[in-house]
Protein backbone atom coordinates (compact mmCIF):
# COMPACT_ATOMS: atom_id res chain seq x y z
CA UNK A 1 0.00 0.00 0.00
CA UNK A 2 0.90 3.34 -0.77
CA UNK A 3 -0.24 6.55 0.92
CA UNK A 4 -1.94 9.05 -1.18
CA UNK A 5 -0.14 12.12 0.59
CA UNK A 6 2.88 9.92 0.04
CA UNK A 7 5.76 12.90 -1.19
CA UNK A 8 7.02 11.21 -4.47
CA UNK A 9 2.61 10.67 -5.22
CA UNK A 10 2.36 14.46 -4.15
CA UNK A 11 6.11 16.19 -5.46
CA UNK A 12 7.71 13.46 -7.15
CA UNK A 13 9.80 13.55 -4.31
CA UNK A 14 11.53 10.51 -4.95
CA UNK A 15 14.78 8.80 -6.68
CA UNK A 16 14.68 5.12 -8.55
CA UNK A 17 16.79 2.87 -10.34
CA UNK A 18 16.94 0.52 -13.16
CA UNK A 19 19.36 -2.19 -13.22
CA UNK A 20 19.57 -4.76 -15.59
CA UNK A 21 19.54 -8.03 -15.05
CA UNK A 22 21.68 -10.74 -17.21
CA UNK A 23 22.14 -14.20 -16.62
CA UNK A 24 20.70 -14.18 -13.45
CA UNK A 25 23.45 -11.50 -12.53
CA UNK A 26 23.04 -7.95 -11.66
CA UNK A 27 24.96 -5.90 -14.30
CA UNK A 28 27.05 -2.99 -12.88
CA UNK A 29 25.17 -3.18 -9.59
CA UNK A 30 27.73 -0.74 -7.71
CA UNK A 31 27.48 1.98 -10.92
CA UNK A 32 23.94 1.57 -10.17
CA UNK A 33 23.63 1.81 -5.99
CA UNK A 34 26.41 4.86 -6.10
CA UNK A 35 23.97 7.07 -8.13
CA UNK A 36 21.41 6.18 -5.77
CA UNK A 37 23.54 7.70 -3.38
CA UNK A 38 24.09 10.49 -5.20
CA UNK A 39 20.18 11.08 -6.16
CA UNK A 40 18.91 10.77 -2.64
CA UNK A 41 21.88 13.20 -0.98
CA UNK A 42 20.78 15.94 -3.72
CA UNK A 43 17.40 15.66 -2.77
CA UNK A 44 17.65 15.66 1.45
CA UNK A 45 16.48 11.76 1.87
CA UNK A 46 18.60 9.26 3.77
CA UNK A 47 19.65 5.88 2.27
CA UNK A 48 17.18 3.57 3.80
CA UNK A 49 19.54 0.43 3.24
CA UNK A 50 22.39 -0.23 3.64
CA UNK A 51 24.74 -1.03 -0.13
CA UNK A 52 24.30 -5.29 1.65
CA UNK A 53 20.74 -4.82 1.69
CA UNK A 54 20.16 -3.55 -1.23
CA UNK A 55 22.14 -6.41 -3.12
CA UNK A 56 20.29 -8.69 -0.93
CA UNK A 57 16.79 -7.39 -1.88
CA UNK A 58 17.92 -7.55 -5.89
CA UNK A 59 19.56 -10.71 -5.47
CA UNK A 60 16.49 -12.05 -3.86
CA UNK A 61 13.81 -10.43 -6.52
CA UNK A 62 16.12 -11.94 -8.88
CA UNK A 63 15.59 -15.08 -6.86
CA UNK A 64 11.92 -15.03 -6.20
CA UNK A 65 10.95 -14.18 -10.05
CA UNK A 66 13.86 -16.85 -11.45
CA UNK A 67 14.76 -13.95 -13.05
CA UNK A 68 17.06 -14.98 -16.07
CA UNK A 69 17.25 -11.58 -18.21
CA UNK A 70 15.01 -8.07 -17.48
CA UNK A 71 15.20 -5.44 -15.05
CA UNK A 72 14.86 -4.56 -11.62
CA UNK A 73 13.02 -1.21 -10.57
CA UNK A 74 13.69 0.48 -7.27
CA UNK A 75 11.90 3.21 -6.44
CA UNK A 76 12.86 5.45 -3.06
CA UNK A 77 10.49 8.47 -1.53
CA UNK A 78 10.54 10.83 0.82
CA UNK A 79 7.54 8.80 2.79
CA UNK A 80 3.67 9.70 4.10
CA UNK A 81 2.90 12.23 6.95
CA UNK A 82 -1.03 12.44 6.74
CA UNK A 83 -0.59 15.82 4.84
CA UNK A 84 0.41 17.63 1.89
CA UNK A 85 3.17 19.88 3.52
CA UNK A 86 6.04 21.11 0.97
CA UNK A 87 8.89 21.46 3.06
CA UNK A 88 8.19 18.00 4.94
CA UNK A 89 9.25 16.89 8.09
CA UNK A 90 12.46 17.60 9.60
CA UNK A 91 13.59 13.61 9.15
CA UNK A 92 12.30 11.30 6.10
CA UNK A 93 11.33 7.93 6.68
CA UNK A 94 11.10 6.92 2.81
CA UNK A 95 8.86 4.86 1.49
CA UNK A 96 11.05 1.93 -0.20
CA UNK A 97 8.96 -0.20 -3.62
CA UNK A 98 11.17 -2.66 -5.80
CA UNK A 99 10.03 -4.81 -8.93
CA UNK A 100 11.44 -7.10 -11.37
CA UNK A 101 10.34 -7.52 -14.91
CA UNK A 102 11.51 -10.01 -17.45
CA UNK A 103 12.12 -8.15 -21.04
CA UNK A 104 14.72 -9.39 -23.11
CA UNK A 105 17.23 -6.73 -23.32
CA UNK A 106 19.47 -8.24 -25.91
CA UNK A 107 16.65 -8.63 -28.51
CA UNK A 108 14.71 -6.88 -31.55
CA UNK A 109 15.85 -3.47 -30.86
CA UNK A 110 19.66 -3.90 -30.41
CA UNK A 111 19.10 -5.97 -33.54
CA UNK A 112 17.03 -3.57 -35.71
CA UNK A 113 18.11 0.16 -34.06
CA UNK A 114 14.83 2.30 -32.90
CA UNK A 115 13.68 5.57 -34.99
CA UNK A 116 13.95 9.01 -33.16
CA UNK A 117 12.43 12.73 -33.60
CA UNK A 118 14.54 16.15 -32.08
CA UNK A 119 12.03 17.76 -29.29
CA UNK A 120 13.08 21.04 -26.98
CA UNK A 121 14.59 19.35 -23.89
CA UNK A 122 11.50 20.62 -21.18
CA UNK A 123 13.07 18.98 -17.97
CA UNK A 124 14.43 20.90 -14.85
CA UNK A 125 18.19 21.84 -14.62
CA UNK A 126 19.32 18.68 -12.23
CA UNK A 127 18.91 15.91 -14.98
CA UNK A 128 22.02 14.37 -12.56
CA UNK A 129 19.89 12.89 -10.64
CA UNK A 130 17.44 10.37 -11.38
CA UNK A 131 14.48 11.50 -9.78
CA UNK A 132 10.82 10.49 -10.55
CA UNK A 133 10.24 13.70 -12.35
CA UNK A 134 9.57 11.86 -15.74
CA UNK A 135 6.77 14.06 -16.95
CA UNK A 136 8.40 15.65 -19.77
CA UNK A 137 9.89 12.22 -20.67
CA UNK A 138 6.35 11.18 -20.72
CA UNK A 139 5.51 13.13 -22.92
CA UNK A 140 8.04 13.01 -25.32
CA UNK A 141 7.42 9.28 -25.84
CA UNK A 142 3.92 10.41 -26.38
CA UNK A 143 5.40 12.63 -29.29
CA UNK A 144 7.52 10.04 -30.92
CA UNK A 145 4.64 7.85 -31.48
CA UNK A 146 2.75 10.01 -32.44
CA UNK A 147 5.37 10.96 -35.19
CA UNK A 148 5.87 6.90 -35.71
CA UNK A 149 9.16 6.56 -33.76
CA UNK A 150 10.26 4.88 -30.86
CA UNK A 151 12.61 7.72 -28.96
CA UNK A 152 13.21 11.74 -29.03
CA UNK A 153 16.95 13.07 -28.84
CA UNK A 154 16.55 16.33 -26.50
CA UNK A 155 17.47 19.17 -27.91
CA UNK A 156 18.38 22.86 -26.04
CA UNK A 157 20.14 25.70 -26.79
CA UNK A 158 20.92 24.02 -30.16
CA UNK A 159 22.79 20.71 -28.84
CA UNK A 160 21.47 17.90 -27.86
CA UNK A 161 21.53 17.09 -24.59
CA UNK A 162 20.59 12.88 -24.15
CA UNK A 163 17.78 11.16 -25.53
CA UNK A 164 14.18 10.50 -23.75
CA UNK A 165 15.47 8.13 -21.33
CA UNK A 166 19.17 6.91 -22.80
CA UNK A 167 22.64 8.89 -23.05
CA UNK A 168 22.78 9.67 -26.90
CA UNK A 169 25.77 9.44 -28.89
CA UNK A 170 26.99 9.80 -32.82
CA UNK A 171 29.96 8.35 -34.76
CA UNK A 172 31.05 11.50 -36.81
CA UNK A 173 32.35 10.87 -40.40
CA UNK A 174 36.29 10.76 -38.79
CA UNK A 175 35.01 7.49 -37.06
CA UNK A 176 34.95 9.28 -33.63
CA UNK A 177 32.78 8.63 -31.11
CA UNK A 178 30.99 11.68 -29.39
CA UNK A 179 28.94 11.74 -26.51
CA UNK A 180 27.64 14.43 -24.21
CA UNK A 181 30.37 15.43 -21.41
CA UNK A 182 29.02 14.67 -18.02
CA UNK A 183 27.55 17.77 -16.06
CA UNK A 184 23.70 18.88 -14.81
CA UNK A 185 22.22 18.83 -18.45
CA UNK A 186 22.30 15.14 -18.24
CA UNK A 187 21.93 11.43 -16.21
CA UNK A 188 25.45 10.15 -15.69
CA UNK A 189 24.16 6.87 -17.35
CA UNK A 190 25.58 3.40 -15.68
CA UNK A 191 25.80 2.04 -19.54
CA UNK A 192 27.52 4.98 -20.78
CA UNK A 193 30.55 4.68 -18.18
CA UNK A 194 30.07 0.83 -18.69
CA UNK A 195 30.71 1.79 -22.79
CA UNK A 196 33.49 4.11 -22.00
CA UNK A 197 35.43 1.39 -19.53
CA UNK A 198 35.37 -1.27 -22.86
CA UNK A 199 36.79 1.53 -25.28
CA UNK A 200 40.88 1.14 -24.01
CA UNK A 201 42.11 -1.52 -26.78
CA UNK A 202 39.35 -1.47 -28.98
CA UNK A 203 41.27 0.65 -31.78
CA UNK A 204 38.04 3.69 -30.88
CA UNK A 205 38.66 7.24 -30.32
CA UNK A 206 36.47 9.48 -28.34
CA UNK A 207 35.04 13.17 -27.96
CA UNK A 208 33.25 13.61 -24.87
CA UNK A 209 30.96 17.04 -26.21
CA UNK A 210 28.12 18.01 -27.01
CA UNK A 211 26.74 17.93 -30.54
CA UNK A 212 24.19 19.69 -32.92
CA UNK A 213 21.00 18.05 -34.52
CA UNK A 214 22.82 19.12 -37.26
CA UNK A 215 25.82 16.66 -36.30
CA UNK A 216 23.85 13.83 -35.39
CA UNK A 217 21.85 13.96 -38.76
CA UNK A 218 25.00 13.73 -40.90
CA UNK A 219 26.76 11.66 -38.78
CA UNK A 220 28.07 7.75 -39.94
CA UNK A 221 26.31 6.11 -37.16
CA UNK A 222 24.50 6.90 -33.70
CA UNK A 223 22.83 4.59 -30.79
CA UNK A 224 21.55 5.20 -27.18
CA UNK A 225 22.89 3.16 -24.49
CA UNK A 226 20.57 2.52 -21.23
CA UNK A 227 19.92 -0.46 -18.95
CA UNK A 228 17.08 -1.14 -20.66
CA UNK A 229 17.81 -1.20 -24.10
CA UNK A 230 21.88 -1.21 -23.62
CA UNK A 231 22.82 -0.31 -26.85
CA UNK A 232 20.13 0.65 -29.34
CA UNK A 233 20.84 1.60 -33.07
CA UNK A 234 19.34 4.88 -34.03
CA UNK A 235 18.61 4.02 -37.86
CA UNK A 236 16.53 7.63 -38.23
CA UNK A 237 15.41 11.08 -36.88
CA UNK A 238 12.97 13.20 -37.99
CA UNK A 239 12.48 10.52 -40.79
CA UNK A 240 15.80 11.21 -42.16
CA UNK A 241 17.80 7.85 -42.34
CA UNK A 242 21.43 8.02 -40.23
CA UNK A 243 24.30 6.70 -42.38
CA UNK A 244 23.36 3.72 -44.12
CA UNK A 245 20.08 3.05 -42.36
CA UNK A 246 21.34 -0.06 -40.28
CA UNK A 247 23.30 -0.36 -37.35
CA UNK A 248 26.88 0.59 -38.06
CA UNK A 249 30.07 -1.11 -37.63
CA UNK A 250 30.83 0.48 -34.41
CA UNK A 251 27.56 0.15 -33.03
CA UNK A 252 28.39 -3.57 -33.35
CA UNK A 253 31.39 -3.71 -32.35
CA UNK A 254 30.35 -1.69 -28.73
CA UNK A 255 27.70 -4.02 -29.23
CA UNK A 256 29.89 -7.28 -28.98
CA UNK A 257 32.00 -5.77 -26.38
CA UNK A 258 28.83 -5.32 -24.02
CA UNK A 259 27.45 -8.30 -24.13
CA UNK A 260 30.85 -10.10 -23.91
CA UNK A 261 31.88 -8.53 -20.78
CA UNK A 262 27.98 -8.89 -19.48
CA UNK A 263 28.73 -12.75 -19.72
CA UNK A 264 26.37 -13.34 -22.85
CA UNK A 265 27.78 -15.88 -25.85
CA UNK A 266 27.10 -13.24 -28.39
CA UNK A 267 27.53 -15.68 -31.52
CA UNK A 268 24.48 -17.23 -29.87
CA UNK A 269 22.12 -14.51 -28.72
CA UNK A 270 23.27 -12.10 -31.09
CA UNK A 271 24.64 -13.55 -34.07
CA UNK A 272 24.09 -9.85 -35.85
CA UNK A 273 26.53 -8.33 -34.04
CA UNK A 274 29.06 -10.33 -34.89
CA UNK A 275 29.95 -8.17 -37.91
N1 LIG B 1 19.41 9.47 -19.59
C1 LIG B 1 18.16 9.43 -19.10
C2 LIG B 1 17.33 10.67 -19.14
C3 LIG B 1 17.64 8.24 -18.57
O1 LIG B 1 16.38 8.21 -18.08
C4 LIG B 1 18.44 7.08 -18.56
C5 LIG B 1 17.95 5.81 -18.02
O2 LIG B 1 16.82 5.68 -17.62
C6 LIG B 1 19.74 7.16 -19.10
C7 LIG B 1 20.19 8.37 -19.59
C8 LIG B 1 20.64 5.96 -19.14
O3 LIG B 1 21.12 5.64 -17.86
P1 LIG B 1 21.53 4.15 -17.49
O4 LIG B 1 22.55 3.74 -18.50
O5 LIG B 1 22.10 4.26 -16.13
O6 LIG B 1 20.31 3.32 -17.56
Amino acid sequence: MVSPFDRGFLFAHAAYEVTAVYGGRLVDFEGHMSRLDRTLGGIALPNPLSAEAWGKVHRDLIEYNNLTEGLIYLQVTGGAYGMRDFAGPEEFEPTVFLYADTKQLIGETARDGVRAIFLDDTRWKRRDMKTTQLLSQALAYRAAREAGADTALMVEEGRVTEAASSNAWIVDSAGQLVTRELSSSILPGITRAGVLSLLEGSGLTLVERSFTPAEALGAVEAFTTSAGAMIAPVISIDGQSIGSGKPGPVTRQLQRLYYQAMGADVAAVAPWAMG
